[in-house]
Protein backbone atom coordinates (compact mmCIF):
# COMPACT_ATOMS: atom_id res chain seq x y z
CA UNK A 1 0.00 0.00 0.00
CA UNK A 2 1.22 3.60 -0.34
CA UNK A 3 0.37 6.32 2.21
CA UNK A 4 0.03 9.76 1.79
CA UNK A 5 -0.23 12.30 5.01
CA UNK A 6 -2.50 14.77 4.79
CA UNK A 7 -3.83 18.24 6.14
CA UNK A 8 -6.88 18.40 5.99
CA UNK A 9 -9.66 21.57 6.51
CA UNK A 10 -7.21 24.58 5.96
CA UNK A 11 -8.79 28.44 5.58
CA UNK A 12 -7.02 30.75 3.02
CA UNK A 13 -7.36 34.40 2.70
CA UNK A 14 -10.31 33.73 0.72
CA UNK A 15 -12.23 33.26 4.13
CA UNK A 16 -10.81 34.30 7.42
CA UNK A 17 -7.46 32.35 6.76
CA UNK A 18 -4.47 34.69 6.85
CA UNK A 19 -2.70 33.21 3.97
CA UNK A 20 -2.85 32.78 0.33
CA UNK A 21 -2.47 29.41 -1.60
CA UNK A 22 1.46 29.79 -1.82
CA UNK A 23 1.95 30.38 1.48
CA UNK A 24 0.06 27.70 2.65
CA UNK A 25 1.76 25.31 0.03
CA UNK A 26 4.84 26.38 1.35
CA UNK A 27 3.81 25.59 4.67
CA UNK A 28 2.46 22.47 3.64
CA UNK A 29 5.84 21.57 1.94
CA UNK A 30 8.19 22.53 4.77
CA UNK A 31 5.55 20.39 6.92
CA UNK A 32 5.90 17.40 4.91
CA UNK A 33 2.28 17.09 4.30
CA UNK A 34 1.71 15.40 0.65
CA UNK A 35 -2.17 16.57 0.04
CA UNK A 36 -3.88 19.61 1.93
CA UNK A 37 -7.44 19.97 1.74
CA UNK A 38 -8.59 23.64 1.34
CA UNK A 39 -12.34 25.04 3.11
CA UNK A 40 -12.99 28.33 3.18
CA UNK A 41 -16.29 29.20 4.36
CA UNK A 42 -18.85 28.99 1.44
CA UNK A 43 -17.02 29.60 -1.01
CA UNK A 44 -14.39 28.09 -3.31
CA UNK A 45 -13.35 30.88 -4.32
CA UNK A 46 -9.02 29.12 -5.27
CA UNK A 47 -10.96 26.39 -7.14
CA UNK A 48 -12.33 28.87 -9.44
CA UNK A 49 -8.99 30.80 -10.25
CA UNK A 50 -7.24 27.38 -10.23
CA UNK A 51 -8.36 23.32 -10.60
CA UNK A 52 -6.89 20.73 -8.46
CA UNK A 53 -3.33 21.22 -8.93
CA UNK A 54 0.29 19.62 -7.60
CA UNK A 55 2.11 22.71 -6.34
CA UNK A 56 5.46 22.23 -4.50
CA UNK A 57 4.90 18.18 -4.50
CA UNK A 58 2.14 18.85 -2.48
CA UNK A 59 -1.48 17.54 -3.93
CA UNK A 60 -4.07 20.71 -3.36
CA UNK A 61 -7.23 19.68 -3.35
CA UNK A 62 -10.40 22.81 -2.93
CA UNK A 63 -12.98 21.86 -1.06
CA UNK A 64 -15.81 23.98 1.05
CA UNK A 65 -16.83 24.51 4.45
CA UNK A 66 -20.70 25.05 4.30
CA UNK A 67 -20.95 27.26 7.28
CA UNK A 68 -24.04 28.44 8.49
CA UNK A 69 -24.12 29.74 12.23
CA UNK A 70 -24.87 26.08 13.68
CA UNK A 71 -23.57 22.51 12.03
CA UNK A 72 -20.56 23.32 9.77
CA UNK A 73 -20.10 20.61 7.14
CA UNK A 74 -16.91 19.81 4.90
CA UNK A 75 -17.64 19.19 1.49
CA UNK A 76 -15.10 17.64 -0.75
CA UNK A 77 -15.25 16.25 -4.61
CA UNK A 78 -17.95 19.05 -5.74
CA UNK A 79 -17.97 21.25 -8.15
CA UNK A 80 -20.33 23.88 -7.47
CA UNK A 81 -20.26 26.10 -4.13
CA UNK A 82 -23.42 24.99 -1.97
CA UNK A 83 -24.98 27.96 -0.21
CA UNK A 84 -25.55 27.14 3.72
CA UNK A 85 -29.35 26.47 4.76
CA UNK A 86 -29.01 27.59 7.38
CA UNK A 87 -32.27 25.98 8.75
CA UNK A 88 -31.33 22.89 7.62
CA UNK A 89 -28.20 20.91 8.33
CA UNK A 90 -30.24 18.11 6.35
CA UNK A 91 -30.19 20.35 2.98
CA UNK A 92 -26.61 21.09 3.41
CA UNK A 93 -26.12 17.22 3.56
CA UNK A 94 -27.92 16.20 1.03
CA UNK A 95 -26.81 19.16 -1.41
CA UNK A 96 -23.18 17.87 -1.20
CA UNK A 97 -24.79 14.26 -1.59
CA UNK A 98 -26.37 15.33 -5.07
CA UNK A 99 -23.60 16.55 -6.44
CA UNK A 100 -21.70 12.91 -5.84
CA UNK A 101 -19.06 14.76 -2.97
CA UNK A 102 -18.32 12.93 0.01
CA UNK A 103 -19.11 15.06 3.11
CA UNK A 104 -17.89 15.12 6.82
CA UNK A 105 -19.50 16.89 9.89
CA UNK A 106 -17.12 19.06 11.32
CA UNK A 107 -16.03 19.77 14.91
CA UNK A 108 -18.94 18.35 16.06
CA UNK A 109 -18.79 19.14 20.01
CA UNK A 110 -17.23 22.71 19.60
CA UNK A 111 -16.35 24.06 23.20
CA UNK A 112 -14.91 27.03 24.14
CA UNK A 113 -13.09 28.24 27.11
CA UNK A 114 -12.15 27.22 30.41
CA UNK A 115 -12.99 29.47 33.01
CA UNK A 116 -11.88 32.25 34.58
CA UNK A 117 -12.29 34.35 31.98
CA UNK A 118 -12.27 38.50 31.48
CA UNK A 119 -14.10 39.71 28.33
CA UNK A 120 -12.00 42.75 27.98
CA UNK A 121 -8.94 40.61 28.34
CA UNK A 122 -10.26 38.00 26.33
CA UNK A 123 -10.14 40.69 23.31
CA UNK A 124 -6.87 42.21 24.18
CA UNK A 125 -5.39 38.47 23.87
CA UNK A 126 -7.43 37.35 20.67
CA UNK A 127 -9.12 34.69 22.66
CA UNK A 128 -12.89 36.10 21.87
CA UNK A 129 -13.67 33.61 19.23
CA UNK A 130 -16.94 32.56 18.98
CA UNK A 131 -18.06 28.41 18.29
CA UNK A 132 -19.43 26.77 16.32
CA UNK A 133 -21.04 23.21 17.35
CA UNK A 134 -23.15 20.59 15.78
CA UNK A 135 -26.58 20.47 17.20
CA UNK A 136 -28.60 18.67 15.01
CA UNK A 137 -27.96 14.83 15.83
CA UNK A 138 -30.90 13.60 13.72
CA UNK A 139 -29.29 14.23 10.52
CA UNK A 140 -28.47 11.06 7.92
CA UNK A 141 -26.46 10.60 5.37
CA UNK A 142 -23.42 12.06 6.24
CA UNK A 143 -19.93 10.31 4.74
CA UNK A 144 -17.85 11.09 7.99
CA UNK A 145 -16.98 12.82 11.40
CA UNK A 146 -13.90 14.94 12.09
CA UNK A 147 -13.43 13.02 15.20
CA UNK A 148 -10.02 14.84 16.16
CA UNK A 149 -9.49 18.69 15.40
CA UNK A 150 -6.06 20.30 16.36
CA UNK A 151 -7.97 24.05 16.59
CA UNK A 152 -10.75 23.03 19.18
CA UNK A 153 -8.89 20.45 20.61
CA UNK A 154 -6.20 23.15 21.80
CA UNK A 155 -8.78 26.31 22.13
CA UNK A 156 -11.42 24.62 24.70
CA UNK A 157 -9.00 24.07 27.44
CA UNK A 158 -7.87 28.26 26.59
CA UNK A 159 -8.71 30.84 29.13
CA UNK A 160 -7.55 34.55 30.00
CA UNK A 161 -4.70 33.42 32.29
CA UNK A 162 -3.19 30.21 30.25
CA UNK A 163 -3.41 32.15 27.15
CA UNK A 164 0.45 32.82 26.88
CA UNK A 165 1.43 28.95 27.78
CA UNK A 166 -0.72 27.56 25.38
CA UNK A 167 0.53 29.94 22.99
CA UNK A 168 3.78 29.20 23.18
CA UNK A 169 4.16 25.34 23.90
CA UNK A 170 0.58 24.44 21.72
CA UNK A 171 1.14 20.54 21.70
CA UNK A 172 1.57 20.76 24.84
CA UNK A 173 -2.22 21.10 25.76
CA UNK A 174 -3.72 18.68 23.02
CA UNK A 175 -5.59 16.11 25.02
CA UNK A 176 -7.02 13.86 22.50
CA UNK A 177 -10.86 13.39 20.51
CA UNK A 178 -13.46 14.70 22.41
CA UNK A 179 -15.28 11.05 23.96
CA UNK A 180 -18.74 12.77 22.61
CA UNK A 181 -17.28 12.49 18.83
CA UNK A 182 -15.85 9.24 19.15
CA UNK A 183 -18.61 7.78 20.99
CA UNK A 184 -20.76 9.20 18.03
CA UNK A 185 -18.37 7.91 15.41
CA UNK A 186 -18.92 4.19 16.77
CA UNK A 187 -22.77 4.60 17.58
CA UNK A 188 -23.48 5.44 14.19
CA UNK A 189 -21.47 2.78 12.60
CA UNK A 190 -23.53 0.26 14.31
CA UNK A 191 -26.19 1.38 11.58
CA UNK A 192 -23.66 1.90 8.70
CA UNK A 193 -19.98 2.71 7.68
CA UNK A 194 -18.87 6.40 8.81
CA UNK A 195 -15.53 7.25 8.09
CA UNK A 196 -13.41 8.87 11.04
CA UNK A 197 -10.67 12.07 10.10
CA UNK A 198 -8.43 14.01 12.25
CA UNK A 199 -8.72 17.80 11.11
CA UNK A 200 -6.94 20.77 11.81
CA UNK A 201 -9.45 24.37 11.31
CA UNK A 202 -6.06 25.71 10.16
CA UNK A 203 -6.53 29.61 9.77
CA UNK A 204 -2.91 30.50 11.47
CA UNK A 205 -4.60 34.15 12.94
CA UNK A 206 -4.95 33.35 16.43
CA UNK A 207 -1.85 36.04 18.25
CA UNK A 208 -1.45 36.48 21.63
CA UNK A 209 -0.63 40.32 22.68
CA UNK A 210 -0.23 41.15 19.26
CA UNK A 211 3.09 39.28 19.29
CA UNK A 212 2.88 35.05 18.75
CA UNK A 213 1.08 33.61 15.86
CA UNK A 214 0.50 30.55 18.03
CA UNK A 215 -0.61 27.85 15.25
CA UNK A 216 1.00 28.97 12.19
CA UNK A 217 -0.27 27.00 8.84
CA UNK A 218 3.66 25.59 8.98
CA UNK A 219 3.02 24.02 12.40
CA UNK A 220 -0.32 22.61 12.13
CA UNK A 221 0.58 20.94 9.04
CA UNK A 222 3.01 18.78 11.16
CA UNK A 223 0.09 18.46 13.65
CA UNK A 224 -2.87 16.41 13.36
CA UNK A 225 -2.97 14.47 9.79
CA UNK A 226 -5.11 11.98 7.91
CA UNK A 227 -3.12 9.24 6.34
CA UNK A 228 -4.35 7.52 3.19
CA UNK A 229 -3.70 4.18 2.10
CA UNK A 230 -3.74 3.50 -1.74
CA UNK A 231 -3.13 0.37 -3.15
CA UNK A 232 -1.43 2.42 -6.09
CA UNK A 233 1.09 5.20 -6.26
CA UNK A 234 -0.39 8.80 -7.26
CA UNK A 235 -0.09 9.64 -10.50
CA UNK A 236 1.20 13.45 -10.58
CA UNK A 237 -2.11 13.93 -12.71
CA UNK A 238 -3.83 16.38 -10.44
CA UNK A 239 -7.44 15.31 -11.28
CA UNK A 240 -6.80 11.85 -10.95
CA UNK A 241 -4.80 11.87 -7.96
CA UNK A 242 -7.62 14.03 -6.30
CA UNK A 243 -10.45 11.40 -6.98
CA UNK A 244 -7.95 8.80 -5.37
CA UNK A 245 -7.67 10.55 -2.32
CA UNK A 246 -10.96 11.67 -2.23
CA UNK A 247 -12.24 7.94 -2.70
CA UNK A 248 -9.82 6.71 0.56
CA UNK A 249 -11.63 9.00 3.03
CA UNK A 250 -14.97 7.94 1.41
CA UNK A 251 -13.83 4.09 2.36
CA UNK A 252 -12.20 5.04 5.36
CA UNK A 253 -8.90 3.52 4.36
CA UNK A 254 -7.05 6.18 6.22
CA UNK A 255 -6.19 6.70 9.99
CA UNK A 256 -5.72 9.97 12.24
CA UNK A 257 -2.23 10.59 13.65
CA UNK A 258 -0.39 13.15 15.51
CA UNK A 259 2.20 13.28 14.02
CA UNK A 260 4.28 15.90 15.86
CA UNK A 261 4.31 13.48 18.39
CA UNK A 262 6.07 11.02 16.26
CA UNK A 263 5.53 10.18 12.47
CA UNK A 264 3.13 7.89 12.17
CA UNK A 265 3.81 6.49 8.80
CA UNK A 266 3.89 3.19 8.76
CA UNK A 267 1.05 2.51 10.97
CA UNK A 268 -0.68 -1.05 10.13
CA UNK A 269 -4.25 -2.36 10.81
CA UNK A 270 -5.16 -5.70 9.45
CA UNK A 271 -7.56 -8.89 9.49
CA UNK A 272 -6.68 -11.75 8.11
CA UNK A 273 -10.13 -14.25 7.94
CA UNK A 274 -10.41 -17.40 5.51
CA UNK A 275 -7.35 -16.75 3.77
CA UNK A 276 -7.73 -12.85 2.71
CA UNK A 277 -6.46 -9.97 4.38
CA UNK A 278 -8.91 -6.95 4.89
CA UNK A 279 -8.03 -3.12 5.68
CA UNK A 280 -9.30 -0.37 7.51
CA UNK A 281 -12.83 0.38 5.76
CA UNK A 282 -13.55 -3.19 4.66
CA UNK A 283 -16.22 -5.41 5.31
CA UNK A 284 -14.84 -8.90 6.77
CA UNK A 285 -16.21 -12.04 7.00
CA UNK A 286 -15.78 -13.99 10.38
CA UNK A 287 -13.79 -17.38 9.91
CA UNK A 288 -12.79 -19.65 12.74
CA UNK A 289 -9.02 -18.42 11.77
CA UNK A 290 -9.88 -14.78 12.11
CA UNK A 291 -6.69 -12.92 13.17
CA UNK A 292 -5.84 -9.52 14.26
CA UNK A 293 -2.23 -7.89 13.34
CA UNK A 294 -1.47 -4.39 14.64
CA UNK A 295 2.11 -2.48 13.55
CA UNK A 296 3.16 0.98 15.38
CA UNK A 297 6.03 2.91 14.10
CA UNK A 298 7.39 2.90 17.29
CA UNK A 299 6.62 1.40 20.75
CA UNK A 300 3.50 2.41 22.23
CA UNK A 301 0.55 1.91 24.11
CA UNK A 302 -1.72 -0.46 21.89
CA UNK A 303 -6.00 -0.60 22.04
CA UNK A 304 -7.91 -2.59 20.52
CA UNK A 305 -11.95 -1.48 20.79
CA UNK A 306 -14.91 -3.51 19.06
CA UNK A 307 -18.47 -1.59 18.50
CA UNK A 308 -16.71 1.18 20.76
CA UNK A 309 -15.85 -0.42 23.86
CA UNK A 310 -11.74 -1.32 24.65
CA UNK A 311 -11.24 -5.12 24.86
CA UNK A 312 -7.89 -5.31 24.83
CA UNK A 313 -4.32 -2.81 25.58
CA UNK A 314 -1.03 -3.62 25.71
CA UNK A 315 2.35 -2.06 25.54
CA UNK A 316 4.35 -3.03 22.62
CA UNK A 317 5.09 -2.28 19.14
CA UNK A 318 2.91 -5.04 17.43
CA UNK A 319 0.59 -7.62 18.59
CA UNK A 320 -1.44 -10.27 16.94
CA UNK A 321 -4.89 -11.38 18.51
CA UNK A 322 -7.22 -14.01 17.50
CA UNK A 323 -10.87 -13.05 16.86
CA UNK A 324 -13.98 -15.11 17.76
CA UNK A 325 -16.63 -12.33 17.66
CA UNK A 326 -18.22 -9.89 14.81
CA UNK A 327 -18.17 -6.05 15.21
CA UNK A 328 -16.55 -2.67 14.26
CA UNK A 329 -12.79 -3.28 15.33
CA UNK A 330 -10.56 -0.34 15.67
CA UNK A 331 -7.13 0.73 16.96
CA UNK A 332 -6.43 3.35 19.30
CA UNK A 333 -2.35 4.18 19.83
CA UNK A 334 -0.77 6.40 22.39
CA UNK A 335 2.34 7.47 22.80
CA UNK A 336 4.38 7.96 26.17
CA UNK A 337 1.12 8.25 27.60
CA UNK A 338 -0.32 11.17 24.92
CA UNK A 339 -2.71 10.22 22.16
CA UNK A 340 -1.10 9.01 19.23
CA UNK A 341 -3.14 7.02 16.21
CA UNK A 342 -6.73 7.20 16.01
CA UNK A 343 -7.41 3.95 13.09
CA UNK A 344 -10.62 3.71 10.86
CA UNK A 345 -12.79 0.40 11.39
CA UNK A 346 -12.84 -3.02 10.08
CA UNK A 347 -16.17 -4.23 10.01
CA UNK A 348 -16.40 -7.96 10.69
CA UNK A 349 -19.42 -9.48 10.04
ZN1 LIG B 1 -16.19 25.44 11.18
ZN1 LIG C 1 -13.19 25.77 9.59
Amino acid sequence: MFEYAGAIHIHSHCSDGSGSLKTIVKAARRAGAHFIVISDHNNMKIKRERRSAWSDDVLVIVGEEISPRYNHYLALGIQDEIPPNQESAQANIDAVASQGGVGFISHPFATHKAQPTCKRLDKLLGLDVTVYPWDDLDVEGFDGIEVWQYMYDWVKHVNTFNAVTHAIAPGRFITGPDHRALAMWDAVNLKRKVVGIGTLDAHAKPRVLGMFKACSYRYLFSTIRTHILLPKELTGDAEEDEAEVIASLRYGSCFIANDSLADASGFGFQIRSGGFRYQMGDECPLYNNAELFVVLPRDGEIRILCNGLLIFSREGGSLCMPISHAGNYRIEARLNGRPWIYSNMIYVV
